[in-house]
């Protein structure tokens, strides 16, 4: 009697209130968007079942290191001093920095007019690094953007620094009239998927399989599908 190959499971961690790259639809359990479509099919091309485990963004590279999980498929940007912790495949996505601001406020047109401002921040991204840069500014860490969203709405602090892609579903998404989007992009960013660096053979099985993808056209498939429009 044959008995079907039990699929090898690939643990990918997430922090899912980054819309349109990891959320949840509302009323869903059901972890969608542009990462978890680019992910389930860069497992199912290696013949990896994906499984999700959502977690907070800054507890992402600790349980890699400690084998909690194999993967982050998160927005995750790469950069130097995360680089020294994990590997990145090649990047997946270009990205970069924008604030958010109330509609009303016209005082506000370049990061550097934050000087001495409260803004708002999720905690242990590069939107909080840049932030962190700026003289006498009020930083406010919250744990998801949309927290950081809501504080803005409610005047809690004057900015909220977080990539733009973001940002602009958060309007567009909310139909926010109160706030809009300024500044322009900082920190030109790719995002990238991490996986711990013993790992070796994970990492080229996964940058192989985002190579497979892109020649075969489902990567352009889900970009189409998420931001309307080619790569
Ligand atoms: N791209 C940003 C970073 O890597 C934010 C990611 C996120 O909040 N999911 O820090």
């Amino acid at each position: 009697q044959k008995q079907a190959a039990k699929p090898k499971v690939l643990k990918v961690g997430t922090e899912p209130s980054f819309a349109p790259f990891e959320f949840q639809e509302e009323g869903s359990k059901e972890y969608t968007g542009f990462d978890m479509d680019l992910i389930r099919a860069v497992g199912k091309q290696m013949g990896y079942e994906v499984q999700i485990v959502s977690m907070g963004f800054d507890g992402l590279i600790p349980a890699l290191e400690s084998g909690q999980i194999d993967a982050v498929a998160s927005g995750m940007s790469i950069t130097e001093e995360r680089a020294k912790k994990v590997a990145f495949s090649k990047p997946y996505y270009k990205s970069g920095l924008t604030m958010v601001i109330k509609s009303d406020n016209n005082s506000i047109k370049t990061f550097k007019d934050l000087e001495g401002k409260s803004i708002g921040v999720q905690i242990g991204t590069t939107g909080a690094e840049e932030a962190r840069k700026i003289k006498d500014a009020k930083i406010r860490e919250f744990n998801t953007p949309p927290e950081a969203f809501m504080e803005l709405k409610n005047n809690g602090v004057d900015a909220v620094v977080n990539d733009l892609p973001v940002n602009e579903y958060f309007i567009a998404k909310t139909g926010a009239k109160d706030v809009k989007l300024a500044g322009e992009v900082q920190n030109a960013e790719n995002y990238g998927i991490a996986i711990a660096k013993k790992n070796t053979e994970l990492s080229e099985k996964v940058n192989k399989a985002l190579d497979d993808i892109k020649a075969n056209g489902e990567y352009e498939k889900i970009y189409m599908k998420w931001f309307n429009k080619k790569p």
